[in-house]
């Protein structure tokens, strides 16, 4: 097996209990392969563990085991299948969950998402892009799910990025692609190799619950996608209205809430949030329950503080258009925003907007998404639940 001697930086890190190592902590990683299943030693040639390597990533190792590794297949196999008996313990409600989150499954760079008997997986790097990995991934999700269909999902930036052949979203095995997954009883479409790309946001599903506990009056869901929070909303809320730019997404909402006749009609509104939210607050608009769960502002650490401001007015907007005992929602996907930065920039939009808003509850990602406690990047979405008290 080929082997990557690291430096004591490298070291620490993996002793730290995190997975990666910097291209710039790697002291010789000479004639690995793309993607190679390697050995990681220290300078004095001390076997650290077994890791996949990258020739093109800056994050050159991921640790796969501490151990070695006779067979990479009968190791993804297993891992899979840990995953698939953790899921079995902690989703609730639900037949569409994240099965595989990457490095918080101790299988970095490989996703695999279920909508019901759909199963779409996505390789992220050089070593899950390899056929021996995915045929293993798709072997044991077989005999755990005996799907109708497994699609691979491809992300053409991160596959560049990688320095990976364009690939086509296509098969990987049976005849289905299309299907309607429920969750906490509400329905919905997933269309695995239709037009967006995007699938459902399934790290919110725990808070779309959450959310219904609270909300009521009219509602109004800003950033709604395809409708993830408004169809929960509207099982107790009078009104209400999603709002998103995509024209795509809304379509995929209203073909969602036809999934579900029971509920009332709910407003779709094509637009820019901040144009609208900003109009609305001049309007005079009110409302007893706000959503905000905008695209990740902050792509890295630099972009923050344009981030925070980001943030801070569209929740000063909608503290402004809450009634009394109103609910807000406010959300934030980007790793590169703590939840003590979250909180604090919230707790100054409730100044501006002379709100006295308490904090309900301090949630994050649904529990197919693991969060690592050694691995910070496992973690990355907040969601506040508020109440404004006058
Ligand atoms: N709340 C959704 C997920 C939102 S993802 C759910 O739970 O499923 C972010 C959404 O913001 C995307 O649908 C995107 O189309 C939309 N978006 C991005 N910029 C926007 C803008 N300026 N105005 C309105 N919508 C926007």
């Amino acid at each position: 097996m080929q082997t990557v001697v690291v430096n004591a930086r490298g070291v620490a890190r993996l002793r730290s209990g995190h997975p990666w190592i910097y291209r710039s902590d790697v002291i010789s990683a000479e004639g690995v392969r793309p993607g190679a299943l390697v050995e990681v030693k220290n300078e004095r040639g001390r076997f650290l563990g077994s890791a996949f390597y990258s020739t093109a990533s800056e994050i050159a190792v991921r640790l796969v085991s501490s151990a070695k590794i006779d067979n990479l297949a009968d190791l993804v196999r297993e891992r899979v299948r840990n995953a698939v008996a953790y899921r079995r313990k902690v989703v609730k409600d639900s037949d569409a969950y994240r099965i595989v989150f990457s490095e918080a499954d101790e299988l970095p760079g490989l996703i695999v998402d279920r909508y019901n008997d759909v199963l779409v997986l996505e390789a992220l790097t050089q070593a899950t892009d390899a056929a021996d990995v995915k045929q293993a991934a798709v072997a044991e999700l077989l005999a755990e799910f005996a799907p109708h269909g497994i699609v691979e999902r491809a992300e053409p930036r991160i596959r560049q990025l990688e320095q990976l052949p364009p690939l086509e979203d296509a098969l990987l095995h049976g005849d289905k692609t299309e299907t309607v997954f429920t969750m906490n009883g509400v329905r919905f479409h997933h269309r695995a190799l239709a037009g967006q790309k995007t699938g459902a946001f399934l790290d919110q599903r725990e808070n779309y619950a959450a959310a219904a506990a609270y909300a009521h009056g009219e509602a109004l869901d800003v950033f709604c996608y395809q409708g993830g929070f408004a169809l929960h909303l509207a099982r107790v809320c009078q009104r209400v209205t999603g709002i998103d730019s995509s024209r795509p997404a809304l379509e995929q909402a209203e073909s969602n809430a036809s999934l579900n006749p029971d509920l009332p009609e709910i407003e779709w509104i094509e637009a820019n949030a901040f144009d609208l939210l900003k109009d609305y607050a001049a309007a005079g608009r009110q409302y007893d329950t706000i959503v905000l769960d905008p695209p990740a502002f902050a792509r890295s650490r630099r972009a923050l503080q344009t981030a925070l401001r980001g943030y801070k007015e569209l929740n000063l907007r909608a503290l402004k258009m809450l009634r009394p005992g109103g609910l807000l929602v406010t959300c934030s996907c980007s790793f590169h925003v703590a939840e003590a930065e979250f909180v604090e920039m919230l707790a100054s939009a409730s100044c501006d907007a002379h709100r006295a808003v308490r904090i309900l509850e301090k949630r994050g990602q649904s529990k197919d998404h693991p969060v690592v406690l050694a691995i910070p990047e496992t973690s990355y979405l907040k969601c506040l639940l508020a109440v404004v008290s006058n």
